[in-house]
């Protein structure tokens, strides 16, 4: 399993590429077995699984980067080991423990060791857990049989146009979310929900959506995929507080890395109509890290952030900041880093 591969690093998309293989650890008669090493993608799988019937399923996304000093590192993978355990836990699922979720995540990059892009490409490795309910249960109760799998694959920017700034569209006719619903979980049938107004945003135009608090509909929650951050002439770094957005790790980081720079953090409930306060606007997660977002199209009301071809300063710095340390060009102070 040493194969070179000719990848074009510097021109990877964000797509599944087949690998040396993948891991899984199987949860059966109360616990966890050994974390295995597979290779054929495909998996058998009782019909009648819990997981396709009823989507007891969540997932997780990390990444794996290539310092500049040649050692590969997971980025905060004990924060994505808790956050799978919080999403299981609303859907009555049992999941790893941070130690058995980082050995899962260190094999599945050691055994694709030769997939992990190098450094200065830009590219990095992504990593995706996935824990499934197996049991094969036609009646609803949660599986008392779980796996997880952690494959990896090698990407590029998440967007085509890298660090541009692109238009979003208020969503109002869909949610992803509901108050008390699943929104915090980073659960598959989450996503299902945001296909379709994706769709229809993508349809007119607009490559983001914007989704309004599930509640009231007059607060901003967070894009499809990603929170929302901005940034205020007066140097505010403002991020919703919000039952039902994804507590994303990237948002998390960078309100550590806004401090330090000397901006406030506030989390704060944010109208939608008073997005004008704002002189930058971004869309925070791990596959894009940050997109900077030059408008908003909020009914017949257009807000507008900054230069639409220029990322703004701040924002600009921050991505530099987070990038910066992930591939190891700036001091980890915080211990964000583990070496694999
Ligand atoms: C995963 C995810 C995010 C981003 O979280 P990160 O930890 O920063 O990758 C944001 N919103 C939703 C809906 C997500 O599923």
């Amino acid at each position: 399993m040493s194969t070179t591969h000719q990848l074009d690093w510097k021109n990877l998309g964000f797509q599944y590429l087949p690998t040396n293989g993948f891991v899984q650890l199987d949860f059966v008669d109360g616990q966890w077995g050994q974390v295995e090493v597979k290779q054929d993608p495909y998996m058998p799988m009782h019909i009648a699984a819990n997981c396709l019937h009823y989507g007891q399923a969540c997932f997780e996304g990390l990444k794996a980067f290539t310092t500049k000093a040649g050692k590969v590192v997971l980025f905060r993978p004990d924060r994505n080991a808790e956050r799978m355990r919080l999403s299981a836990e609303r859907i009555c699922m049992e999941a790893p423990s941070n130690e058995l979720f980082i050995e899962a995540c260190r094999k599945a990059i050691e055994i694709n060791r030769d997939f992990v892009p190098p450094y200065g490409t830009g590219a990095s490795l992504y990593l995706r857990p996935l824990l499934i309910g197996t049991e094969a249960t036609v009646g609803i109760k949660p599986s008392s049989t779980f796996s997880l799998i952690v494959f990896v694959t090698p990407v590029g920017p998440y967007y085509k146009d890298g660090f541009r700034p692109v238009e979003a569209l208020v969503m109002e006719d869909y949610d992803r979310a509901a108050p008390q619903g699943t929104g915090r979980a980073k659960m598959a049938g989450n996503y299902a929900a945001s296909l379709k107004p994706g769709m229809e945003a993508k349809k007119k135009g607009y490559p983001i959506v914007l989704f309004a608090d599930p509640k009231e509909h007059s607060y901003v929650d967070e894009f499809g995929t990603s929170n929302f951050i901005a940034i205020t002439p007066n140097g505010e770094y403002k991020t919703p507080s919000s039952s039902s957005i994804l507590q994303s790790i990237t948002n998390e980081t960078l309100q550590v890395l806004a401090q330090e720079m000397g901006l406030t953090v506030i989390r704060e409930p944010i109208a939608l109509n008073s997005l004008d306060q704002f002189s930058e606007v971004g869309a925070v997660g791990t596959a894009a890290v940050l997109t900077p977002v030059h408008a908003i199209q909020y009914r017949d009301r257009k807000f507008t952030f900054g230069d639409p071809d220029v990322a703004g300063a701040t924002l600009t710095r921050l991505y530099q900041q987070l990038q910066g340390i992930q591939y190891g060009e700036i001091p980890d102070t915080h211990e964000w880093l583990v070496e694999i």
